[in-house]
């Protein structure tokens, strides 16, 4: 599975590049439509989350959400702006899964967009879908890992990390699958601006991070390196 894939449906074009460079930053596979009629023609079965707005020219976003649901059980993030919050728009909206409300904070778009995603896998049994307990630990495979604190067991034994592995461990382990690039990674775990000498950083760390997640770190099962894109967590078949 790779980054997954977002559509955005806006005819304003300043937000939907705003919403594309954001969700783009966060890894996620970008396709854009400015009309319902355009969105209706190149949804397909790739597209995981449609971010869609109701006021469209041509057919409305509501009536797009109808034609959709015909065929797909895509999670559907509706755009509105206050003044359309009325009963009956919210009823309308019942197809969808969520909506918010114009203008939102991207802090905002990014936590419902990703709530959604996670419902989504889990409703199709997606086996890859980390399950959280009320704890805050998660478990995938054979790790379990602390959301709350830097703590990560292998088949229950603690594992001696650093902080910045365990970010980059974090990172990976809540998103099974999806590839991070390098510069990704070293934005959301160093928490600051990227540049190409960042790479070697993060090869010495994700090095050191094999030596102690890995049976063998010459051979690595869990932190794959995916070449020329970047890093991702894989589910071992023998874990399943
Ligand atoms: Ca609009």
């Amino acid at each position: 599975m790779d980054g997954q894939v977002i559509m955005i449906v806006e005819d304003e074009p300043d937000i939907r590049e705003g919403i594309r460079i954001l969700l783009k930053g966060e890894g996620y596979v970008i396709m854009e439509a400015s009309s319902g009629e355009e969105a209706l023609k190149k949804i397909n079965e790739a597209v995981d989350l449609v971010i869609l707005d109701i006021m469209l020219p041509g057919i409305s976003g509501l009536k797009v959400c109808d034609e959709i649901r015909k065929h797909s059980n895509v999670p559907i993030l509706f755009l509105t702006a206050k003044s359309q919050e009325s009963d009956k728009t919210i009823g309308l909206m019942a197809g969808g899964d969520d909506y918010l409300a114009k203008p939102f904070s991207y802090a905002e778009l990014i936590a419902r967009v990703k709530a959604l995603l996670r419902r989504y896998y889990v409703y199709r049994g997606k086996n890859q879908s980390p399950q959280l307990d009320k704890d805050q630990i998660l478990t995938v495979g054979r790790f379990r890992i602390a959301l709350d604190r830097n703590e990560v067991w292998k088949d229950g034994i603690p594992l001696d990390l650093t902080e910045i592995e365990y970010r980059i461990f974090s990172l990976l382990l809540q998103n099974p699958g999806r590839i991070f690039s390098t510069q990704n990674i070293y934005e959301r775990v160093w928490e600051e601006v990227y540049s190409y000498s960042a790479n070697s950083t993060i090869m010495v760390h994700i090095r050191k991070l094999r030596t102690k997640v890995e049976d063998d770190s010459q051979n690595p099962m869990y932190i794959k390196n995916i070449w020329g894109k970047g890093y991702r967590y894989e589910t071992s078949k023998t874990d399943s």
